[in-house]
């Protein structure tokens, strides 16, 4: 005899059986898209090493859009190409200590990614990134960290403790507030001791931006 109410043990492995199917058939349509997703990312990304300028911003912008997590794997790639084409004087990792429309004053950190000797600075940086699309993309105005990337500096010392600098123009920020972080700078790093940049007319090479100090002529990438 079975219990009244109580379902019979193959009555209970049918539902069960069909849960399961339910989940996958629910699953799999999901799971697929992701396998997609992450097929489609590495073939685009293929194109940010493309010799053309224009063909890697366009790969940048497409990767962008398809967005995080699933371009995580070439995140730091796509960070570390922009970071280069951008050709800034200034780059440094801030954290945010207060953001307005006008701009954006940091904290700096020290990391070997600094093109100035810097020692506690503050920085603040005008406005919101306009160096391309995917700089746009790039920008979060709730980040509370960011790898910065300006131009036009001027210094204002306050006192032994404090310097402050301000950049007329914001070209990059990359928000830096997750895991992401550490392999974003590696990358950042790698691509930027790979640049020198040189004078079109003299022999003069630097391995920053800038003008030459021969002949006063701006410095051009060496691609
Ligand atoms: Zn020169």
């Amino acid at each position: 005899m079975i219990a009244g109410g109580e379902p019979r043990p193959s009555r209970k492995r049918a539902v069960v059986l069909a849960l399961v199917l339910v989940l996958v058939a629910l699953a799999a349509p999901l799971a697929s898209s992701t396998v997609r997703e992450g097929i489609e990312v590495r073939w685009l990304a293929r194109s940010l090493r493309s010799r053309d300028p224009e063909v890697r911003e366009e790969t940048r912008v497409r990767l962008l859009a398809i967005g995080r997590p699933a371009i995580d794997p070439v995140f730091p790639e796509i960070v570390a190409g922009l970071v280069v084409e951008a050709d800034s004087g200034w780059i440094f990792l801030g954290r945010v200590r207060d953001r307005t429309p006008e701009g954006t004053t940091y904290e700096h950190e020290n990391t070997a990614l600094d093109r100035e000797k810097l020692f506690r600075v503050q920085v603040s940086v005008l406005g919101e990134p306009g160096f391309s699309r995917s700089a746009r993309m790039l920008f979060r105005s709730d980040a509370r960290r960011e790898l910065v990337l300006g131009h036009g500096a001027s210094a204002h010392p306050m006192g032994r403790q404090v310097e402050i600098y301000a950049l007329q123009e914001a070209r990059v920020m990359v928000p830096l507030d997750d895991e992401l972080a550490p392999a974003v700078i590696e990358a950042v790093k790698k691509k930027l001791e790979e640049t020198s940049y040189e004078c079109p007319a003299c022999e003069v090479s630097s391995k920053t931006p800038g003008v030459c100090p021969q002949c006063d002529k701006p410095l051009k990438r060496r691609e």
